[in-house]
């Protein structure tokens, strides 16, 4: 049988530098994805170690100690690679260790236990990198779907080496028939498969995060870390399509004066207080509540559930905290407005309700400000039009 082995080792080396170069230009395009730079490094790595395999038959000790030490470290890598995707901190004498104790003297075996003794090896690393993976799956509670996909993908890989690993003693290989068995042709073709996969998936990986990070942080305001107006459109819409909660309190905050406030104070001034009045805000609701930024100085607040006396307490609640929060800002001068109302034993229409707030805090800021108003909401018949009662 002709020996196909160089051959195809130099095409592996080739396609694995390929795909090294292109997690590496994807780096480069992005460098705050710094997982992509190891992973670049992990097939960089295991396409020297194809180089190596490929001169089997001219050098034998360098295919055999250093193709196979650098296989452990390009798993090393991928594992290493993973750990900073996820967060964690990276071990970079673990993610040696592999590769050196096999080159320490692991490769004196007989062929068969130097298969067990790389695929063992290896399925280490999978294993480790497959289950920090599994664990995250999720961003600002976004799912991430490709991480589980690829968690399960470097899980079977491991499976198999298990599997090699437990098996390889029985395998029909011997030292010299060793480039031409049909061992090692089958062997390329499965890591081939799970190396051009695993490349495709780590590239998408990295940018399937970025995304749903920058998705979230363009629903977040800066200034105060509540979300938007964007992001309060899309829980006003998810709200339309969930079950009703028994009593929907909506709360329109108008900080007041404000235009004055900058300018006598100063922009920077403004900010502060506007940073202030979010905290009072978060700190005076329940995590369950929405609470959002939706305008320059106009905040919302959704209580589900709340009857019309707790929607007024914690409306009143926030307007007195607010003062003795920015009491150090501005010399004293923020105060709040504050419309309320509430729906009861109805499907709240979140952007009607909002409406009908808005009218009571109008009328708020036309009573002098610094107040809460109620104005009550009701349902017209089955039109679902919502009407403002006197308060
Ligand atoms: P009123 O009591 O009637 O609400 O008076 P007002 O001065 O607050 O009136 P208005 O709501 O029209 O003014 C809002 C001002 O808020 C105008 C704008 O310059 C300022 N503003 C909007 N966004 C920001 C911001 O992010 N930072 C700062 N410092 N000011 C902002
Ligand atoms: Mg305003
Ligand atoms: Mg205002």
């Amino acid at each position: 049988m002709i020996a196909l082995a160089p051959t195809l080792y130099l095409f592996g080396a080739f396609m694995l530098s390929l795909l090294g170069v292109f997690l590496y230009a994807i780096w480069r395009g992005d460098e705050e994805a710094e997982e992509l730079w190891w992973w670049a490094a992990v097939f960089a790595t295991a396409g020297a170690s194809a180089l190596c395999y490929a001169f089997r038959n001219e050098v034998e000790w360098l295919s055999i100690i250093f193709g196979n030490a650098l296989t452990l470290w390009a798993c090393g890598l991928l594992w290493t690679g993973i750990l900073v995707f996820v967060g964690e901190p990276v071990r970079p004498l673990l993610a040696l260790l592999g590769g050196v104790i096999w080159a320490a003297g692991l490769w004196r075996a007989d062929i068969h236990f130097r298969i067990s003794e790389v695929s063992a090896i290896s399925a280490i690393y999978e294993v480790a990198a497959a289950v920090q993976l599994f664990r995250y799956n999720r961003i600002g509670g976004q799912r991430l779907v490709v991480s589980r996909v690829t968690a399960w993908i470097i899980a079977l890989q491991a499976g198999f080496e298990i599997a090699l690993a437990i098996a390889a003693p029985f395998l029909a290989v011997d030292e010299t028939s060793f480039l031409t068995s049909p061992y090692l042709k089958y062997r390329f073709l499965e890591l081939s498969g799970f190396i051009a996969v695993l490349g495709f998936l780590l590239a998408t990986l990295s940018k399937e995060r970025l995304a749903k990070r920058r998705e979230v942080a363009a629903m977040i305001d800066p200034l105060t870390g509540l979300p938007n107006r964007r992001a309060f459109e899309r829980a006003v819409e998810r709200a339309k399509r969930s079950a009703p909660a028994p009593s929907t309190a909506v709360l329109v905050f108008d900080l007041d004066n404000f235009k004055y406030i900058n300018d006598r104070f100063g922009h920077a001034e403004g900010d502060r207080v506007l940073a202030v009045f979010g905290a009072t805000a978060t700190r005076n609701t329940r995590s369950s509540d929405m609470l959002a930024r939706i305008g320059g100085e106009e905040f919302v607040a959704i209580l589900s559930p709340a009857d019309r006396t707790s929607a007024l307490a914690i409306a009143e609640r926030i307007r007195s905290a607010f003062i003795h929060d920015a009491a150090h800002l501005a010399d004293g001068a923020a105060t709040v407005s504050v419309g309320v109302t509430v729906l009861e034993d109805a499907t709240p229409d979140l952007a009607a309700m909002t409406r009908v707030a808005d009218d009571a805090l109008y009328r708020a800021k036309a009573e002098g400000r610094n107040r809460v108003i109620f104005a009550g909401a009701q349902r017209r018949g089955d039109a679902g039009i919502l009407s403002v009662t006197a308060r």
